[in-house]
């Protein structure tokens, strides 16, 4: 069984550095400033449960005062010709790539993933700027003829106005440049609520979009644990045109009842229960590959993360034993050392919700592999666990496991495949394996998700819409749709030519 392989806790030698250049104050018309009543709140690093910073803590008044900026600068930025919004953005692009280490670092310090992981989210966090660089400049509309002949129909795209964005833990940075990325590529200004839990990498970003050019105002960021009335009374300003959240469906439900008093615009990027098929046509070592990557990426906390896996009873034998054989090996520790595999959760709560879900598993029947236990000493950590036998109707397959906890369940034919899979108010990512073309042609089609991976295990690409159907979400962040949420239709009746 998995045991807590790597013990180093003392943070690695660039720590101190890159601590001492990141603002903790919030960030309002281009410069930090402290809360209105001056309060402030711990940043912990998971990995020892230590406070890694201290971070000012935006009350309603600063909230306001974020709108404040963001209409002041609204009006300009909404004129500034595509091509310089663009150039912003793409210099953003260079000067996070030129700080790669630094941004990797800093995530690994306050969210627990390991660098490997963290470079990889830079990587894919910053590529929201350069898409978006790109996009900026491709805003179309069209002229028709009415059918009638009677006028010309002219269709033009309009920046939505000022727009909030709440951010989760999990993805510190690219959970924001998506969204950032494409609402200043369309020409709108954005108040940024980033997680308490992860609240540095944003601030971060701040100082470096300011250094690429971009003008005061325009964005603002307010950490703050008091998320509930600092977002409700920026929703309830009149000013505020669009939310675009990222979280729990349960956070997610409360905001859309929220943005229904003044009718905002609404992105909702929502929880996952995603479904991992594997068939018994498929390739096997590569499905446990995939598996791997589709369970394990991130630590098991990523809104995509397979939460059921779903295989044959004809392989799962074979399939269970690879996989566990993987798992148990994986080596667990502060995500800065070089020899971990897996660093620990996010913090204790979320540790806790999940020991219990494994435990109620456990209780109802489940059949434990390798793990199942929190590791002991300081930080918050949990071995990497493989169980099956779950009966159908547990929590821990109705509920987002979000961790490193592969459960299988077995399944007989396709249509029972299926009806397993879509057996979940959510829909956000699905994955299956099979080598079978019309297998793979109709499982696609009958999977009820936003996003479907074919033999692979990973959907997530800056190029291509994100997001999620039923519970898990309304929208697409990225592709060439995710400008669009931040975009207005207008329609312009002309006389004939
Ligand atoms: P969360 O819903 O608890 O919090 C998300 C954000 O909302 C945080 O910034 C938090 O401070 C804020 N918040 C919390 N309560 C609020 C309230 N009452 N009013 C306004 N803001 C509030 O989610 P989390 O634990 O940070 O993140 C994990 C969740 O995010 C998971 O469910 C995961 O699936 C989801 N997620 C989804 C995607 C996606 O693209 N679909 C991506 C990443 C994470």
């Amino acid at each position: 069984m998995s045991e807590r392989t790597v013990t180093q806790t003392e943070l690695p030698d660039a720590a101190a550095t890159l601590l001492a250049d990141v603002p903790t104050q919030l960030w309002v018309a281009g410069v930090e400033r402290p809360a209105s009543d001056g309060s402030t709140f711990d940043v912990i690093n998971p990995a020892t449960g230590s406070v890694l910073a201290t971070v000012s803590n935006a009350t309603v008044d600063d909230g306001i005062a974020a709108l404040d900026a963001a209409e002041a600068a609204a009006e300009t930025w909404a004129n500034t010709p595509p091509r310089e919004r663009g150039e912003i953005l793409r210099r953003t692009f260079d000067l996070i790539t030129a700080r790669r280490d630094d941004f990797a670092l800093l995530m690994t310090l306050e969210m627990g993933k390991t660098i490997p992981e963290s470079l990889a989210e830079v990587s894919y966090g910053a590529e929201f700027f350069r898409w978006f660089s790109e996009e900026a400049a491709r805003i179309n509309g069209r002229v028709t003829t009415a059918p009638a002949g009677n006028g010309q129909i002219v269709v033009t795209k309009q920046p939505v106005g000022i727009c909030l964005a709440i951010t989760p833990w999990n993805f510190p940075l690219a959970m924001g440049t998506r969204k950032i990325g494409a609402a200043l590529a369309a020409g709108c200004t954005m108040v940024v609520k980033p997680s308490e839990d992860t609240p540095l990498t944003t601030m971060l970003l701040m100082k470096i979009m300011a250094e690429a050019g971009l003008p005061a105002g325009v964005l603002a960021a307010i950490p703050t644990v008091r998320a509930p009335e600092v977002v409700a009374a920026v929703m309830d300003d009149p000013r505020l045109r669009k939310v675009s959240f990222t979280g729990s469906t349960q956070v997610g439900s409360a905001l859309l009842a929220q943005a229904a008093k003044h009718v905002l615009r609404t992105s909702m990027e929502l929880g996952g229960n995603a479904p991992f098929l594997v068939f018994e046509d498929a390739d096997l070592d590569a499905a446990v590959e995939g598996a791997m990557s589709a369970k394990l990426r991130n630590g098991g906390e990523a809104c995509t993360a397979a939460n059921r896996l779903l295989v044959q009873e004809s392989v799962r034998e074979e399939f269970t034993r690879k996989l566990t054989a993987r798992i148990a090996a994986m080596k667990v520790g502060p995500g800065w050392d070089e020899a971990s595999q897996l660093g620990p959760i996010i913090n204790d709560r979320q540790r806790t919700r999940m020991a219990a879900l494994v435990e109620d598993a456990v209780a109802k029947g489940a059949q434990v592999h390798t793990g199942g236990t929190s590791l002991p000493g300081d930080g918050f950590y949990y071995a990497p666990t493989v169980i099956d036998r779950i009966p159908q109707g547990s929590d821990i397959l109705t509920q987002e496991i979000f961790g490193p906890i592969a459960t299988i369940v077995s399944f007989d034919t396709e249509e029972e495949a299926l009806r397993l899979a879509n057996d979940t108010e959510y829909g956000l990512a699905a994955y299956f394996y099979s080598t079978d073309l019309s297998r793979v042609q109709r499982v696609s089609s009958r999977l009820q998700a936003g996003m479907v991976g074919v033999n692979r295990g990973v959907v997530s690409d800056p190029a291509a819409p994100f997001g999620g159907i039923k519970q898990s979400g309304l929208g697409s962040e990225g592709g060439s749709e995710g400008i669009g949420e931040y975009l207005n239709t207008k329609y312009v009746a002309l006389p004939p030519v």
